[in-house]
C-alpha cells in the first residue's frame, strides 16, 4: 500500500469505494522533526482503515505531523479532522476555507438548480448523496491560512504554495523547484478530467481553470504527483490537453445551443459524457447533478466570451447563442 517515490517521500492509496476516481493519493514526506501529509481521503472508515495502518508502517507520529489539504473537496479534506492532533497544523488556502463555513449551505445549489432547469426532486437526491455532505469532516477544523508564494520547508524539501484556482476557488498545488515536483491536487490528472462546474454566474471558474493551467506551464516540472491516479512526467503535454479538452466541450455546448432557447439541465443532457450510462435518464441524480454543474461552467465561459447570451423565460434562465 505504501509506495516510496523520493527519499523520505511516499503515497498511500486511499480508496474511494463506489466514486468513479476509485482511489485519493495522499503523499506523505517524512522528517524526524515534524512530517507533512498531503491530503488524506473521506471522512469514513473505508478511508482511514488504509490511510492509518499506512502511516504506522512508516512510522508517522501524528503528535509530529503537519497536513497539506489541496482543496475543499471531501475526498482531499474530509479525513483530516480525525487526523490532526493538537499541535498539527492544517495548512489549507482561504476561499475554499471561507466557502466551507458553515452558512453557505446546500439550498443555494439547489435553488439556482432548479432555475436552470434541474427537477426538483432529482436535485434533493443529489444534494442527499452528495460525497460532501456524507463525508466531509463533522468537527470545524483550524485551519492555517498559506497565500500564493508561501513556502513549507520539510526535510531536504522546500515547497512553494502556487493558487490554481478552477477546479474549487482556492485550490493550491505544491512546487518544489529544486526537485521539479509538483503536488498537483485535482488541478492536473492523467487519465481524467478535472471537473470544472459551477453553481452560479457570477464565477467564471473555466476561464480561471485556463489561467492555472498557463501558470503552471510556465514552471520547471519533471514529475506531477496528482491527487488521484497515476504519477506523470509530461506536464506541457497534459496541460495542452486539458486546455483542448475545454475547448472541444465549449465548441459542444454551442453546437446543442443550436437556434432554440435551452437552460443548463437541457444542455448538460446532451452533452457527452464519459459514464457507464445508456442515456440521460438512466444516470443517478449525483451524476446529473456534477453534469450540470460542468455545463453551467461551460455556458458561463461561453457568456463572457460573448458567444452566447442569457435570458429570463417564465421562472427559469435559457441561453441562446449571441447574434
Ligand atoms: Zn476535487
Amino acid at each position: 500500500m505504501v509506495e516510496k517515490i523520493l527519499p523520505d517521500l511516499y503515497k498511500i492509496e486511499v480508496p474511494l469505494p463506489g466514486n468513479p476516481l476509485k482511489a485519493i493519493n495522499s503523499y506523505i514526506i517524512k522528517d524526524s522533526e515534524r512530517s507533512l501529509v498531503i491530503d488524506t481521503g473521506m471522512n469514513r472508515p473505508e478511508c482511514s482503515n488504509v490511510l492509518l495502518p499506512g502511516l504506522e508502517e512508516l512510522g508517522i507520529d501524528l503528535k509530529k505531523t503537519d497536513f497539506f489539504i489541496t482543496h475543499l473537496h471531501a475526498d482531499h479534506l474530509g479525513l483530516v479532522s480525525s487526523l490532526a492532533t493538537e499541535s498539527s497544523r492544517v495548512y489549507f488556502n482561504q476561499p475554499d476555507a471561507t466557502f466551507i463555513q458553515p452558512g453557505n449551505n446546500w439550498d443555494m445549489s439547489s435553488d439556482f438548480a432548479v432555475v436552470n432547469g434541474f427537477p426538483e426532486d432529482e436535485a434533493r437526491r443529489a444534494i442527499e448523496n452528495h460525497p460532501g455532505r456524507k463525508y466531509s469532516s463533522k468537527k470545524q477544523v483550524e485551519f492555517h491560512i498559506l497565500r500564493h508564494g508561501d513556502t513549507i520547508g520539510i526535510n531536504d524539501y522546500t515547497f512553494q504554495c502556487v493558487a490554481t484556482p478552477g477546479h474549487t476557488r482556492g485550490h493550491m498545488c505544491l512546487y518544489e523547484p529544486d526537485k521539479k515536483i509538483l503536488f498537483s491536487g485535482d488541478h492536473i490528472l492523467i487519465d481524467i478530467t478535472p471537473n470544472i462546474s459551477s453553481w452560479s454566474y457570477e464565477e467564471d471558474p473555466l476561464n480561471e481553470y485556463l489561467g492555472s493551467l498557463n501558470a503552471i506551464n510556465d514552471l520547471d516540472i519533471e514529475m506531477v504527483l496528482p491527487g488521484h491516479r497515476s504519477i506523470f512526467h509530461d506536464c506541457k503535454q497534459r496541460v495542452e490537453e486539458l486546455k483542448h479538452h475545454h475547448q472541444a466541450r465549449a465548441n459542444e455546448v454551442l453546437a446543442i445551443l443550436g437556434k432554440v432557447n435551452q437552460n443548463a439541465y437541457q444542455v448538460a443532457s446532451q452533452m457527452t459524457w464519459d459514464i457507464d450510462y445508456k442515456s440521460w435518464e438512466k444516470f443517478p441524480p449525483q451524476q446529473k447533478w456534477f453534469a450540470f454543474g460542468e455545463a453551467v461552467a461551460h455556458l458561463k465561459y461561453l457568456l463572457e466570451e460573448g458567444k452566447v447570451q442569457q435570458q429570463a423565460q417564465g421562472q427559469g434562465m435559457v441561453f441562446s447563442p449571441a447574434n
